[in-house]
């Protein structure tokens, strides 16, 4: 073996492993010395995960790692896991990779899950994740980790290199918009308001010729009154909170759901009225069939939604469009419910 690099704390170069993993251990630690040493704002490390007897240990840790957490190289990773508050887990939730779905794991959990959380590393190729972090400063930070894996099947050894990176501010712009209520606390749909100004936005943008047309939609559960009265208040929100997250999974990328208030909705869809309607009459139907059951209670819903298009309005302002709206909506509860109207 070549020479050890300085303060070399880890495992695998004076351990009985493969020539080769050593060489690969030794090459990245060389690549990450160098890389820290010049204060980017990412701070590398390299982890290695001994399958067969379950430990995990840091081959590599950055000068700048160890400084922020104010403690030694041997000592990292202990205190690394005792100030993590929460870890958000990121990952791809369909085929054509474009939903990111966020998974938040709090600290209890995170030692529960460990063990498949590194399963899911080796079977993914990568790390993804947010760490919430309160250093000894007391000061609460995020850290970003990015990190690929590498599997030394004949060593059982998964080695990961990977970079943190402060991503504080993002985070806490996003704990903010929670807070301010950009949400709706019931619903997790975004508000009245707040659709209100994604109309503005969309009419604006099409008024500069940057999107084509769109539509939106009014939606009104059916009958929901006729819900609170028979099962109570309790099955009602049950009812409003299941509705939204299944409208909300069955949006696609250029379409948006809000809540109006109430048992009512907003939705806005990029395209013509045809675009729009199809995007109703995709909730209509699988709101149909299912099946809300809480506390030993199953109940179906329907729903009735009016859609308009600007295409269909000379001098589109909002108040038009959305009054057209109301009205297919009031027509589509006349005309008997579980209804989609929009343009002919
Ligand atoms: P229609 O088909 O004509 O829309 O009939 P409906 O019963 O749905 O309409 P109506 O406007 O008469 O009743 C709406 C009901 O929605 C009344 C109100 O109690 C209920 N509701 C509104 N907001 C909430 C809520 O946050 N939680 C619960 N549980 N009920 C709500
Ligand atoms: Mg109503
Ligand atoms: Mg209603």
């Amino acid at each position: 073996m070549k020479q050890l690099p300085a303060n070399y704390s880890g495992q695998i170069l004076n351990g009985v492993f493969s020539h080769i993993l050593k060489e690969r251990t030794l090459s990245v630690i060389q690549a990450s010395e160098a890389f820290d040493s010049y204060n980017f704002p990412l701070m590398p490390y390299i982890t290695a995960w001994h399958q067969e007897d379950n430990t995990i240990w840091y081959e590599f840790v950055g000068q700048q790692f160890i400084e922020l957490l104010e403690t030694n190289v041997t000592d990292i990773s202990k205190v690394f896991r005792d100030s993590i508050q929460d870890q958000r887990i990121f990952h791809y939730t369909d085929v054509s990779q474009s939903e990111v779905a966020e998974e938040i794991i709090t600290r209890r959990q995170i030692s529960r899950k460990r063990h498949n959380l590194r399963k899911n590393v080796q079977k993914n190729k990568q790390v993804e994740a947010i760490y919430q972090i309160i250093l000894p400063s007391d000061r609460t930070i995020w850290l970003k980790d990015r990190g690929r894996v590498e599997h030394f099947p004949n060593d059982t050894i998964t080695l990961t290199y990977g970079c943190l990176t402060d991503v504080t501010k993002e985070m806490e712009q996003k704990e903010l918009l929670e807070q301010i209520g950009y949400f709706d606390d019931l619903t997790g749909l975004p508000k009245r308001n707040i659709m209100k100004k994604l109309f503005e936005v969309r009419t604006a943008e099409r008024q500069r010729g940057y999107i084509d047309e769109f539509s939106v939609l009014m939606i009104d559960i059916d009958h929901f009154k006729l819900v609170n009265d028979t099962y109570g208040h309790q099955m009602g929100d049950f009812v409003l909170k299941e509705l939204a997250a299944l409208m909300s999974s069955l949006k696609r990328k250029e379409e948006d759901i809000g809540r109006y208030g109430g048992e009512e909705f907003y939705g806005i869809s990029l395209g013509n009225n045809q675009n729009g309607v199809k995007f109703a009459e995709r909730m209509r139907r699988n709101i149909e069939d299912h099946l809300f059951s809480h506390n030993g209670t199953d109940i179906h819903i329907t729903i009735s939604t009016g859609v308009a298009s600007t295409e269909e309005i000379d001098q589109c302002g909002m108040d038009s469009l959305l009054a057209l709206a109301d009205k297919r909506l009031y027509r589509a509860k006349h005309e008997g419910r579980n209804k989609v109207i929009g343009g002919s």
